[in-house]
């Protein structure tokens, strides 16, 4: 149920009772250990060990600690060791300017270069930062365009950072210090980040959960860290495995992908996944490279898209929920007759309808649908995304045309569904109080800002 990204079981003081820490660990649902080595030499100690153990996967990197003597050779060592079948990162690596033991130079210098042959090996990094919030920060945006995945482990920057490090499509991790006393300004970080960039470590053998603080951490006490996650994010415990364990396989391949969803719960309310596909190429769009949500997986080819009797069977009651939501990672009006045909079914039982549109379905569908939506549809969410056609068509990737095909199908929604909202994601180029003017004064329509994923 769980994956401990980050457990150092290479120390010498897991060298008598290893067997026992593992068993421990598999009769705590632990399924995947992924070990961070922290130099050449624990680096080979952590690939014996996934050897023996077909659960223990490795990164392989030099921690900051360990930067004071690095020159370029070291880079080839790590190479030749991440062809191991087990390695699935570098790490862990980054700044620590609390301890110091090496100067800041020669930290930042093999920080860059193990960042530079991540890239080279498309592999993700794990992040080691203490004290050193700010030139990590300037490091990590300056690779944002890179494709760079990354795990800050043990987190300790600021909630911005925490943020606009989520906003760059990296994860974030806590260890067992979250469930210290005096961690609530880490609680209220952990309490804001999206759990879809999430991960589950213990740091053992150090940062032991209460109530083990003090003693030597292992894998098997990562339950402590996890109940206090599923208490501030009002999830489950099962929850919190299940959507945890995808995140790691997104950025470290760790584990099994979760059969597609059809159907998939957010709160109390049911989401269609209508379709994968999509007229539009948004640049910040996440559907064809990392098609995933809460635990489940969107992606679906256009031979997977089922019929409207297959949601039907799933939404079952639809007034037990909130509403029943028209989504997924694609435009649900390509599938305009499948999406009619569950609204009549869920209006007929007692439920309650909103489509979450680009607005082009009458591009799409070549007429008018907009009727269609009367007595089927409750609540139309549109992303209007940028208050400039140019802007628009640049960020969609759409003929200009179809900014103002999108305004009218809101103007015009209007006069047939209940209510009309119009979005906009909150990257900074996008003019928000115009946007917010243009939504409420022209259009009538309810204006709200969605997060950038
Ligand atoms: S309109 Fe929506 S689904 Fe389509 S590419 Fe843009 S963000 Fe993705
Ligand atoms: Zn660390
Ligand atoms: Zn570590």
């Amino acid at each position: 149920m769980f994956i401990d990204t980050h457990a150092h079981l290479f120390y010498d003081n897991f060298q008598n009772d290893l067997d026992d820490v593992i068993k421990r660990a598999k009769e705590n649902s632990i399924d995947y250990i992924l070990v961070p080595s922290t130099d050449i030499e624990t680096a080979k100690k952590s690939i014996t060990l996934s050897e023996k153990y077909d659960f223990i996967y490795v990164a392989v990197g030099v921690h900051p600690h360990e930067t004071k003597n690095w020159d370029k050779s070291i880079l080839n060592e790590l190479k030749q060791l991440s062809k191991h079948n087990k390695v699935v990162a570098i790490g862990e690596i980054g700044l620590d300017y609390y301890y110091d033991f090496s100067p800041k130079e020669k930290q930042i210098e093999a920080f860059k270069d193990q960042i530079n042959l991540a890239l080279e090996l498309e592999l993700p990094i794990i992040i080691h930062n203490r004290d050193s919030d700010s030139d990590m920060f300037e490091i990590i945006s300056s690779y944002c365009s890179t494709g760079l995945k990354a795990q800050f482990h043990c987190f300790n920057a600021s909630l911005d950072d925490a943020i606009d490090y989520i906003k760059m499509n990296h994860f974030i991790s806590f260890t067992g210090n979250v469930t210290y006393k005096k961690s609530d300004e880490l609680r209220e970080i952990l309490k804001a980040v999206d759990v879809n960039h999430l991960l589950l470590e213990t740091d053992a053998p150090f940062m032991s959960p209460m109530p083990y603080r003090g003693k030597r951490n292992e894998p098997s006490y990562l339950i402590n860290t996890v109940n206090i996650i599923s208490e501030l994010k009002n999830l489950s415990v099962e929850s919190v495995g299940k959507i945890t364990s995808l995140n790691a396989f997104r950025i470290f391949g760790i584990g099994k992908k979760p059969e597609t969803s059809f159907t998939y719960q957010l709160g109390n309310s049911l989401y269609i996944n209508v379709t994968n596909r999509c007229n539009a190429d948004c640049i910040f769009c996440r559907r064809k490279t990392d098609p995933f949500i809460s635990g489940y997986n969107l992606g679906m080819k256009k031979s997977e898209e089922p019929p409207a009797d297959v949601y039907i069977r799933e939404i079952g009651d639809p007034s037990k929920y909130d509403e029943i939501v028209f989504c997924g990672y694609g435009e649900p009006t390509l599938r305009w007759e499948v999406v009619k045909e569950v609204a009549e079914y869920v209006k007929k039982n007692g439920g309650k309808t909103r489509l979450n549109t680009n607005g082009h379905g009458n591009f799409i569908n070549k007429r008018n649908i907009i009727p269609e939506m009367k007595g089927k549809i409750d609540t139309v969410s549109i992303s209007l995304n940028s208050t400039d056609a140019d802007q628009y068509s640049k960020l969609m990737r759409v003929d200009k045309d179809y900014f103002n095909g999108m305004i009218n199908f809101a103007k015009e929604s209007v006069n047939y569904v209940d209510k009309v909202i119009m979005t906009v994601v909150d990257i900074d180029d996008v003019e928000i109080p115009k946007a917010k003017q243009l939504v409420e004064n022209e259009i009538k329509a309810e204006f709200r800002i969605r997060n950038y994923f």
